[in-house]
């Protein structure tokens, strides 16, 4: 995916409410303003990368980008588990994240305990996945020190910012 490594960032909105914290798998979503400026290179499925929520720390992430449910599968949604265990959810604050690896396509489970392994190994593999040097760099991106208090209405997406 040429389009890799692509940084975004928006408003966490509130999704469908689909159980995923009663799993232990949180995602946050992004509004649809972050998922129609989507490259249409980056297919549905599981990416890894890195998540930082407001100016707080920067952490490593799961993505899933799906087709959405409630919108009668006629638009994308943008879910993100942040791979750090918050004290507190974080609606209406602003998830700044980097995309940059792939790890596989969206797929059907045959059950609950099936799905919730799936996500545990692609939570492994990004961790592993990681701390590759080449991936390990993009944790110091400049995307990452923009200040997010200095500028509350600048939400852009895109290769650099
Ligand atoms: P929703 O359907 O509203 O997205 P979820 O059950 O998926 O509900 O929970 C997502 C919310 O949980 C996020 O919007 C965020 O506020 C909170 N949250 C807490 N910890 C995490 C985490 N580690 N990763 C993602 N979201 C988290
Ligand atoms: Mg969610």
């Amino acid at each position: 995916m040429r389009s890799l490594p692509y940084f975004c960032r928006g408003k966490v909105i509130r999704g469908f409410g689909r159980g995923s914290k009663e799993l232990g798998i949180p995602t946050a979503n992004f509004p649809e303003s972050v998922v129609d400026s989507l490259p249409a290179d980056i297919s549905t499925g599981i990416y890894y990368g890195w998540a930082r929520v407001n100016n707080g720390d920067i952490h490593k992430m799961v993505m899933s980008i799906g087709w959405n449910p409630y919108y009668k599968n006629t638009k994308k949604s943008m879910e993100t588990h942040v791979i750090y265990n918050f004290k507190e959810d974080f609606y209406g604050q602003i998830l700044s994240v980097a995309m940059v690896g792939y790890i596989r396509p969206e797929k059907g489970f045959q059950s609950l305990d099936e799905l919730i392994s799936a996500i545990q190994s692609d939570v492994e593999e990004a961790k592993r996945k990681l701390d590759l040097p080449e991936h390990l760099k993009l944790k110091e991106d400049n995307f990452f020190k923009t200040s997010i208090s200095t500028t509350p209405n600048q939400i852009m997406n895109g290769h650099r910012l």
